[in-house]
């Protein structure tokens, strides 16, 4: 996997990566951020701000991407799990505790990654809760919850991080989307209604927000996560179950593809990525 080593402390690149036209951006820009602010730390690569970093596939995420170089902001209501990732990251890793359902937390951690990292140039929105079951209204508390977290969340994160990402002329947004963000099933509508709203939402800033920041959804199949364990109908918690311990694949798959996706230069954007457990049907 590609390597951006980023910059010595006195301005000179280091890097190791198939895209150098970008790489010399984001270095244009650090040197010129470090003449604004002092407490810019130009001495690793980019930043990338992900939410969701506590378990799965953010987890996974975190790890791939500070792999490949990135500097990494851990996003989560659980500090202690993004905390203990930090730690396991080392330099370079910055826990940050924030609901995306409160914009003034994320606003306070925007802050914080411009003071202490000099500002994201990837943004993963990434955290989400899938509260399946039969529609009805005993399930009204979950419907509002998805859509504060799955859809407003992503919204309101990539609202309060914009300038952050604009600022670099170089920034990735990566929107974890879903299966379900093409396909519906019975006890799924409302989780695929938060799903196809990022696609279409995605597509609209796509068109909107190019060529300054490049934007990525991915949209996974079935992997073996936590995802499952908020579900609160109980037969449907235990087929759903059932079903992802089969077949799934691991977080790191798909972390492997994000990593992928923001690595790739800068004159092309894998704009919309499907990936299934080859033994999913649908
Ligand atoms: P996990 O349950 O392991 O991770 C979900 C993450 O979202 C956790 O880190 C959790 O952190 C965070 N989160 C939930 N609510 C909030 C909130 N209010 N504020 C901030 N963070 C929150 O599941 P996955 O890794 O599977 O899910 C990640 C994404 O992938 C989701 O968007 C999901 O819809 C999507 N996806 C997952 C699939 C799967 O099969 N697993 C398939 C398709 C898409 P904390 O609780 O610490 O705040």
């Amino acid at each position: 996997m590609a390597r951006i080593a980023g910059l010595d402390t006195g301005g000179t690149l280091f890097v190791d990566h198939h895209d150098p036209e970008w790489v010399t951006r984001l270095a244009t820009r650090r040197v010129a951020d470090q003449e604004d602010s002092m407490s810019m730390d130009t001495t690793h690569g980019p930043v990338a701000v992900i939410t969701g970093a506590s378990s799965g596939i953010g987890a996974a995420t975190a790890r791939a991407l500070a792999a490949d170089g990135h500097r990494v902001a851990l996003l989560a209501r659980r500090v202690d799990r993004i905390q203990a990732l930090a730690d396991e990251l080392g330099d370079g890793a910055t826990a940050i505790g924030a609901d995306v359902t409160d914009r003034d937390a994320l606003v306070a951690a925007a802050q914080r990654v411009h003071g202490e990292l000099g500002g994201a140039d990837v943004l993963v929105n990434n955290a989400g809760v899938m509260l399946l079951g039969p529609f009805g209204p005993e399930q009204r508390a979950d419907y509002r919850q998805m859509i504060e977290v799955n859809l407003l969340g992503a919204i309101t994160t990539t609202e309060v991080f914009l300038d952050q990402l604009r600022a670099n002329g170089g920034g990735d947004l990566i929107n974890i989307s879903s299966i379900a963000g093409r396909t519906a099933r019975p006890t799924n509508g409302v989780y695929a209604a938060t799903k196809w709203g990022i696609n279409g939402w995605s597509e609209s800033l796509r068109q909107e927000l190019q060529p300054d920041v490049r934007v990525t959804v991915i949209e996974p199949g079935a992997v073996g996560t936590e995802l499952t364990d908020h579900i609160t109908h109980a037969a449907t918690k235990e087929a759903t179950e059932q079903f992802v311990k089969d077949l799934a694949i691991h977080p790191e798959d798909i972390a492997d593809v994000i990593a992928f996706a923001v690595s790739r230069p800068r004159r092309m954007t894998l704009n919309e990525i499907l990936v299934r457990p080859t033994a999913q049907p649908g």
